[in-house]
């Protein structure tokens, strides 16, 4: 059962657009990623207040809501699976005002010299990552799409602030004269507004490009780490600070290693025999394949530690281990002769499980590992 739009957003199904923008912008910004991270919690409040004010902040669409209810989206893009993070910033655009660019990252960067600086605003985008790419560091492209200040655009200085991206008002209250400093809205901040710009720009003469940024990620790191790419995230509208790429890794899963921080385990198979005999295998790591030496008369649950074959870790003290878990394959079915052979071995003594104080259980050796 989905939630009504109305009761995420805490507005009342009479409230005007007006209110349900305010009541959003506030939602957003109490759940913003950025203010909670690693919150899972918060990130999905963050989303659903999203999803309600697509809907609700639309006349149209609300219309329709509240006449079919949820239903009335089924199968229609959201509703359904929720929206994602890119197009959640880029609704951002009409809440924060277009002069933040779509995301929320951006924003006033302080007053230098008082001037008022706006900053284009954050990008952010996932990087999925092989182990082997994280533990030999990698020099990703990445295609991001990008706002620009077209070459044809040309600023002049806001004639409403004089350039100094801010007004001030002199009010006459109960507690006297007030003067109040606040954003100039033709410029939003940024103390130009546009002078020339091809029409396929918008009003602030900025256009949407797609970059090819290359991103140095370095050994070591984790799945939801966020690397910062400073001033490749929006350009801003005047010529201020550009905003920050921002790139979060995601761990792709590898066939045959499992990552445990900087540690890697791998399960090797060997046969009855080959555990008998001793033998030989080729493992695969994450710096390439190694052989291995498997002693005669190895143990089942036995693990092998490669030292250094694992992670670095990101501060650059050590690199982790490869341990090599070795489960000993034993046949589901045997043909005649083998049975035959099998029933003379049990006989033998040294078929008989002895273990010993360094034949330690299972359980005892994964509690070593921790400890
Ligand atoms: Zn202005």
């Amino acid at each position: 059962m989905k939630e009504d739009y109305y009761v995420i957003l805490g507005v009342s199904k009479t409230a005007t657009q007006v209110e349900i923008k305010k009541a959003y912008r506030k939602k957003a910004i109490e759940y913003h990623p950025d203010k909670n991270p690693g919150d899972k919690k918060a990130e999905e409040m963050f989303k659903k207040a999203a999803e309600a004010y697509e809907v609700l902040g639309d006349p149209d669409k609300r219309a329709r809501y509240d006449r079919y209810g949820h239903q009335a989206f089924d199968g229609g893009g959201f509703g359904g699976g929720g929206m994602n993070m890119e197009d959640i910033f880029s609704q951002f655009g009409d809440i924060f005002g277009s002069a933040f660019g779509g995301g929320f990252g951006g924003g006033f960067s302080g007053f230098g010299g008082g001037r008022t600086r706006v900053k284009g605003s954050n990008l952010r985008i996932r990087v999925a990552l092989s182990l082997e790419e994280i533990a030999n560091g990698v020099a990703k492209k990445i295609k991001v799409k990008r706002k620009k200040i077209a070459p044809e655009t040309t600023y002049k200085t806001c004639p409403t602030c004089n350039g100094h991206g801010q007004v001030t008002r002199i009010q006459n209250t109960i507690l006297g004269r007030m003067q109040t400093a606040s954003v100039c809205n033709a410029c939003q901040g940024s103390g130009k507004i546009v002078d020339k710009k091809p029409h396929h720009a918008d009003s602030f003469g900025m256009i949407t490009v797609e970059d090819t940024i290359t991103v140095e990620i370095p050994a070591g790191v984790e799945e939801g780490m966020q690397l910062k790419v400073a001033g490749k995230g929006n350009e801003a509208p005047g010529g201020g600070l550009a905003g920050d790429l921002l790139v979060v890794i995601k761990e792709k899963e590898h066939p045959a290693i499992q990552r445990e921080g900087n540690n890697l385990h791998y399960d090797l198979y060997i046969s009855i025999s080959e555990a008998v005999l001793g033998t030989s295998k080729e493992i695969e790591t994450v710096t390439g394949k190694v052989r291995l030496k498997i002693e005669q008369g190895i143990q089942s649950g036995k693990i092998l530690r490669l030292r250094n074959k694992g992670i670095p870790s990101l501060n650059g003290y050590g690199i982790g281990d490869l341990l090599v878990h070795v489960n000993v394959w034993t046949p589901k079915n045997i043909n005649k002769e083998q049975r035959d052979f099998f029933e003379r071995m049990n006989s033998h003594d040294n078929f008989k499980p002895q273990p010993k104080k360094e034949d330690k259980s299972f359980f005892q050796k994964v509690k070593d590992m921790f400890s």
